[in-house]
């Protein structure tokens, strides 16, 4: 098993089993200083520590630079949801939820992650006996849904805060975006209010370009009624890849992981990149992009609303309330990344990791 320790940790793992249920799990609490390691749980045959170990760490970076008092976490359960009916899923989140109750919410707040969702956060709730062990959970119960569209909502902020940044004026700008699910629709819904123009977006079946501009309500409908942006009537249709290429001033990746690639990174014309996905691009192109004057803001400083999000449910805040302090922190994160990356001609991504690591050493328990 790879895990590597150092001063940040992990501090504790803990890998539990229910004979009755047959629930195996592991939650890796990866460090505290800026509060309860916060991380989802994911249920797959394969997780295992070295997987949840990882990803509890890369929430302790994710969540200092998203500037909310959490540390980083996860949690994994050993399970074949598609072999397994709800109500032996039900019993496997709850017996997980009773042997890893020590910890919560103290050193341990869970969440949804693969496989895991609203519905499987109320069991955890219900079994733990305090609301606060995890987010994500109903609206009757507190919980502030993906619906109300906060990573969107952060992407928008982030990408505001980039137009500012290089100076460039709203109305000359277009701007090409990469699926229209749930980080998507909200992206272009916030973007054209702001009167932006959106010309191309792209879902699983193909992408519609209009270089006037798309309109949000007529692209949401064909999307509700058809199944893809595609069916749009005015407008060019291309394959799903084409967007990238297209002339656009920025370029918003929000659906695949590994979009930006050695054969197509050379056709792209956007000045901004802000990721809205995952891991839409690699650090070695990142470097290149930053040498060549491409701004690209990383993923986990882009899209961090939903982080943030999570964040107020524990504090019981309200829809709107977290829509403020998602605006605020991301701006906020944005600009201090912008300023140190200009600062010390480094890459936005090695910057924001600059300022991670000082948020979480600077809270050193063991100082
Ligand atoms: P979603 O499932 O709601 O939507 C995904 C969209 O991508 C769909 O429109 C789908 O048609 C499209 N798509 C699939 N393959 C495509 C392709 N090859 N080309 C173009 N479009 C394609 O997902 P989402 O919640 O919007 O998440 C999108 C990305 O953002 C994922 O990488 C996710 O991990 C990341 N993310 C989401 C959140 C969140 O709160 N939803 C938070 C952080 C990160």
């Amino acid at each position: 098993m790879k895990i590597k320790y150092d001063k940040f940790g992990p501090e504790k793992i803990i890998q539990v089993y229910d004979p009755k249920t047959g629930m195996r799990g592991v939650t890796v609490i990866h460090n505290t200083n800026l509060g309860p390691g916060k991380g989802g749980i994911r249920m797959t045959p394969t997780v295992d520590v070295e997987e949840v170990y990882r990803l509890a760490e890369t929430m302790t970076w994710k969540n200092a630079l998203a500037d909310i008092p959490f540390g980083g976490a996860k949690s994994g359960i050993i399970a074949d949801d598609k072999k397994i009916s709800q109500e032996e899923k039900d019993e496997i989140v709850a017996a997980f939820s009773k042997a890893i109750k020590e910890v919560t919410p103290e050193l341990y707040i869970a969440g949804p992650d693969m496989n895991m969702a609203e519905h499987e956060m109320e069991i955890f709730a219900n079994a733990n006996g305090d609301k606060k062990s995890c987010t994500g959970k109903p609206a009757e119960m507190g919980g502030l849904p993906h619906e109300l569209g906060s990573t969107g909502f952060g992407v928008y902020h982030s990408t505001l805060v980039a137009i500012e940044h290089l100076g460039l004026k709203h109305e000359e700008i277009s701007v090409a975006i990469e699926g229209f699910g749930n980080v998507g629709t909200f992206l272009m819904k916030f973007l054209t209010e702001k009167g932006i123009k959106v010309v191309g977006v792209s879902d699983s079946k193909g992408t519609i370009y209009n270089k006037e501009g798309l309109d949000y309500d007529k692209l949401m409908k064909v999307k509700e009624e058809s199944g893809s942006v595609i069916n749009y009537e005015e407008g060019e249709k291309l394959e799903s890849k084409d967007l990238l290429a297209l002339d656009v001033e920025i370029l918003i990746p929000a659906a695949i992981p590994d979009l930006i690639t050695n054969e197509n990174k050379d056709s792209i014309k956007a000045k901004i990149i802000p990721c809205g996905s995952n891991l839409p691009i690699s650090e070695e192109i990142e470097e290149e992009f930053h040498k060549k004057g491409i701004l690209v803001i990383p993923d986990f400083v882009a899209n961090a609303g939903g982080v943030i999000s999570s964040y107020v449910e524990t504090i019981e805040g309200t829809p709107e309330k977290m829509f403020e302090i998602v605006e605020e922190k991301i701006t906020a994160n944005t600009l201090e990344m912008l300023e140190r990356s200009k600062e010390k001609n480094i890459k936005p991504r090695d910057a924001s990791m600059e300022i991670a690591k000082e948020r979480v050493e600077a809270r050193d328990k063991n100082v």
